[in-house]
């Protein structure tokens, strides 16, 4: 069986990484990456780090703006999508690269969706438009969550073409903990365990947008006065290009994005963090470390059932409120419901195999 994996950004090859391997042993795997995400430490850096091998292609997509994004990835992938006829075409989540999804469902190749059913039910994201008509051109559905798969029943996809998986970011973590203890990135920084926040902000909806770039470093700044700890941002690409006419607080150190290891250290000791990531909470619940989601909604209500995680909004005053409250309870909080059990790999390629689509 011939099964073709694409994907393009940060979360997606990091969250696939165990997969590819999997993919790799069982199956004719022809992997595609489409460098949506195309600075080197947004996208190379992880195949270095995570030791997956070199794509069989690399689309390099035209990210200029929306439609020349989409239209790029739609044209590039309906011509490879012809020349190699996979059994099955394999996306994650929910980014443009998983639009390949349309020129598949087009010509009939069957498509298996991990993290689907996922739902802010904010359609100024971006993200939950690709969500919306990605499951609804699926052929096989792996949610994370049975909160994930719910929706998906409630917006009439048949139960049977459903699989809960859990989520896959537990095991990447867990394989490479060895690497993670061995990070030096505390030396770097001259900071140490508990001592520090760390901050993740790029989702379209807050920095495309002055005043909500505005408010999150104004958050932050009230943080620095009240806690008198350090703030560690490591800024992704998109935020740096908004970044001209705002002014950074005392107290925030803007570095630029880290590899797998050394962030996810960062994660594992920080006091807090503070994030508008979708995969950092995650990360933060598994580590046991409290997060605050800046955003106004969220598609993960199961890490905030929880315990781990608040959504604060995007006023300065609510982000403060939120890390007071989210940082003075005992950080007891138990992963597994909401997570899975660190064994997603081994169930998707069981999946594929089997007669269940
Ligand atoms: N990450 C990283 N370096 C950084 C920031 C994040 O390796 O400087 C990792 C992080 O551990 C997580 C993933 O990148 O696994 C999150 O990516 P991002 O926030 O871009 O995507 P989202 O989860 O919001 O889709």
């Amino acid at each position: 069986m011939k099964i073709m994996s694409i994907f393009g950004t940060r979360p997606e090859i990091i969250r696939l990484s165990r997969i590819f391997a999997l993919l790799d042993k069982n199956f004719e795997h022809i992997m595609v990456n489409t460098s949506q995400n195309y600075t080197r430490e947004l996208n190379s850096v992880f195949f270095d780090d995570l030791s997956i091998r070199k794509p069989d292609y690399d689309l390099k997509v035209n990210t200029e703006a929306y439609g020349i994004e989409v239209a790029d990835v739609i044209v590039k992938t309906e011509k490879l999508l012809k020349k190699e006829n996979p059994d099955i075409l394999l996306i994650l989540g929910d980014t443009n690269s998983g639009l390949s999804a349309i020129p598949a469902a087009h010509q009939g190749i069957k498509i298996a969706h991990l993290e689907a059913g996922m739902r802010s039910y904010d359609l100024r994201m971006p993200e939950e438009k690709n969500r919306v008509m990605i499951d609804h051109l699926s052929t096989v559905l792996l949610p994370y969550t049975h909160y994930s798969r719910e929706n998906l029943i409630r917006e009439n996809i048949h139960p049977s073409k459903i699989f809960v998986v859990g989520n896959p970011i537990i095991e990447v973590i867990e394989h490479y903990m060895p690497k993670i203890e061995k990070s030096k990135i505390f030396q770097k920084l001259k900071i140490k365990k508990n001592e520090y926040f760390l901050v993740t902000a790029h989702r379209s909806e807050n920095v495309d947008n002055v005043k909500s770039l505005k408010n999150i470093f104004s958050g932050l700044e009230k943080i620095h006065k009240k806690f008198g700890k350090k703030i560690i941002y490591p800024i992704h690409p998109r935020t740096t290009s908004k970044m001209k006419n705002i002014e950074i607080p005392k107290g925030v150190q803007l570095i630029d994005p880290l590899g797998f290891f050394d962030f996810t250290y960062l994660e594992k000791n920080a006091f807090c963090l503070l994030t508008d990531s979708g995969t950092v909470p995650e990360e933060t619940l598994y580590f046991k470390k409290p997060c605050v989601t800046i955003r106004e909604s969220t598609e993960r209500p199961e890490i905030i059932e929880a315990g781990s995680n608040i959504l604060s909004g995007l006023e300065p005053e609510n982000i403060l409120r939120a890390t007071e409250s989210i940082t003075s309870g005992k950080p007891d909080w138990q992963w597994k419901e909401a997570l899975g059990d660190g064994k997603t790999a081994r169930k998707v390629i069981n999946i594929l195999h089997g007669k269940l689509y």
